[in-house]
């Protein structure tokens, strides 16, 4: 038959697509599976609306077979099929997509099986052609009784016969590339990479993904075997079914095990540890979407470094689209693992980079939201496990007050934990405020090395005179993220080595000031004296039983210069 040309400009835009859309050429595989899904789940709609197919759920499958010697890869499906004529159109123009249009005429119809169909690029099909020299599709359409083959070796164009093909389906045959030296095409032979394959990018596809497994094992040992027997072993096939169908973060909450999220969470995210924390949610409105989220119990070994990469699952539809989508979190929570599943974003074509849009911005405002609200539960019910939560990612949370220009200060700072003077163990801003004597205008803070050393710096004992408490700061992060937030509750943070303590009522004030005044010709004397290596001489209201202290005045703290001193480019 006569060689027909691609519609659409289609030569360079195959090239295009097969060259630079992906950045991963194993996304290929799910493609065809994505689309032989939706052939299914279009024939399945078909058998719901009609009465006569006589076919059910369960007779639905995606058979995937190796012919290592061949160099092949056999992908086939029994769902709707294509006709010659779907074959031109679908397969023959780029950026068609038949399932797109099926979505779109079935839209109004009411259904209660609603159909979830992934295609709407008419792009995926290319992408066999990033490890295939040819592509050859046999299909027979449901409802006729003649099968095609579309037969393609990219951009030169393609062909289309008649054959045979005695079952209703769509059959796809890939004829691998040549290695090179830089891709070894022979490993998608292994079905071992097949079957993590399809375990990475279409586990939750809802219909079962088969493969014949070549195994082996030991034969039975036989009753009179000698005493030197050695086993022997033999080979076997056996059918597999890869994907595990059912979503995890589908199922309904309340018919979830603790622990089958714990070990979702560990399999799939690699800690040896049950999560603290795990956040199931789904939400409707606006975005529509599930989220599956988990707050680990300790800080991995690189999450304080810059190889630490936040970001969370995305799925379409049960699809992984991307596997650390940093869009999804603010950095302060950037300690979350998980995942999120949303019919409605909208993909771009490779569906690897995400249109920036709305609704990614939409959800990410909606789990930041979420995220707190849980930390401020635990934080309530469980302080035990908040403290546990805090030492792993505390300093995240610091971090998250003062970077970003502070624009998550709001979200934060009811999470903060500091260590208390009187209560001596850690306490939130809340439950200091909550504790502030009547007379006490500001939340007071000290900072040292450890929390016995800040103890016992003599600029703490007027205040502690006075009855109030001091939170003590033994993380330099703690005094950036306090300055950063400047109040709380409209109360000013105050450090206890500040010039103006703010503890003296307006009479005590005037009378020291008054003092001063009396004492003027001697403390000037002084200062001349110490010939100016003081700025100033002043009577102190602060030391009761020690001699001497230090003090700073100006918008940086001892404790605050030490850092930036240390910081490398300063
Ligand atoms: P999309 O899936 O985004 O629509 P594809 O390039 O992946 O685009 O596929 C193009 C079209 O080819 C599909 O919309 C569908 O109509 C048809 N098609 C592809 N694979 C199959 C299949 N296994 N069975 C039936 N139709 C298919
Ligand atoms: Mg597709």
């Amino acid at each position: 038959m006569a060689m027909k040309q691609f519609k659409a400009e289609s030569k360079r835009l195959l090239d295009l697509m097969i060259n630079s859309i992906y950045t991963h050429k194993e996304i290929f595989m799910r493609e065809l599976i994505s689309n032989a899904s939706d052939a299914i789940d279009k024939m399945y709609y078909r058998s719901l609306q009609e009465d006569d197919t006589g076919l059910s759920r369960d007779d639905f499958k995606i058979h995937i077979a190796l012919d290592k010697p061949g160099r092949k890869i056999i992908i086939e499906d029994n769902g709707c099929g294509m006709t010659k004529d779907d074959m031109e159109k679908d397969l023959g123009t780029i950026a068609k997509s038949g399932s797109l249009a099926f979505k779109q005429e079935n839209k109004d119809k009411k259904n209660d099986n609603n159909i979830d169909i992934i295609g709407q690029f008419g792009v995926g099909f290319y992408a066999a052609f990033m490890v295939a020299k040819q592509v050859t599709v046999e299909s027979k359409a449901y409802g006729s009784d003649e099968a095609w083959c579309w037969q393609s070796s990219g951009a030169e164009g393609y062909t289309v016969d008649p054959c045979e093909k005695a079952e209703r389906g769509t059959k796809i045959t890939l004829d691998l590339k040549d290695n090179t030296d830089d891709d070894n095409y022979d490993t998608y032979l292994d079905q071992y990479t097949i079957k993590n394959l399809i375990k990475k990018y279409s586990d939750y596809i809802r219909y079962p993904i088969r493969m014949d497994m070549q195994k082996s094992r030991q034969k039975p040992k036989p009753e009179n075997a000698p005493k030197d027997y050695k086993p022997e072993y033999e080979d076997y096939t056996e059918v597999e079914t890869l994907n595990s169908m059912v979503p995890l973060w589908r199922k309904n909450k309340n018919e979830v095990k603790p622990e089958e999220y714990n070990s979702f969470y560990k399999n799939k995210f690699g800690d040896y540890e049950d999560p603290l924390k795990v956040i199931h949610s789904y939400n409707e409105g606006v975005a529509t979407y599930t989220a599956l989220l988990f707050i680990p119990a300790r800080a991995s070994y690189d999450y304080y470094t810059r190889d630490y990469e936040k970001g969370l699952q995305l799925y379409s539809n049960g699809v992984l689209i991307m596997d650390k989508c940093s869009d999804l979190l603010p950095d302060c929570f950037s300690f979350v693992r998980g995942l999120v599943d949303s019919q409605d974003l909208s993909l771009n074509i490779s569906r690897e980079t995400l249109q920036h849009d709305h609704q990614l911005h939409i959800i990410e405002g909606r789990l930041e939201k979420k995220i707190k609200s849980e930390l401020l539960n635990m934080l309530k019910n469980d302080r035990e496990k908040y403290e546990q939560f805090y030492k792993a990612f505390g300093l995240q949370l610091k971090y998250g007050v003062y970077s970003d220009f502070g624009q998550h200060k709001e979200l934060l700072q009811d999470l903060l934990l500091f260590y208390s003077s009187s209560e001596k163990k850690l306490v939130t801003l809340q439950e200091y405020v909550d504790r502030m004597k009547p007379d006490q205008k500001n939340i007071y803070y000290a900072c040292g090395e450890t929390t016995a050393k800040v103890d016992m710096l003599p600029q703490t004992e007027a205040v502690k005179d006075k009855g109030y408490e001091i939170l003590y700061l033994t993380s330099p992060v703690d005094e950036f993220a306090l300055r950063a937030l400047m109040k709380y509750d409209d109360k000013e943070f105050k450090s206890v080595s500040d010039d103006d303590l703010d503890l003296q009522t307006e009479e005590e004030k005037a009378a020291a000031k008054k003092k001063v005044e009396e004492n003027k010709d001697m403390l000037n004397f002084m200062k001349d004296a110490l010939n100016g290596e003081v700025k100033e001489v002043i009577l102190s209201t602060k030391l009761k039983s020690h001699p001497v202290c230090l003090s700073t005045n100006g918008a940086l703290s001892m404790g605050m210069e030490k850092v930036l001193n240390q910081m490398p480019n300063n």
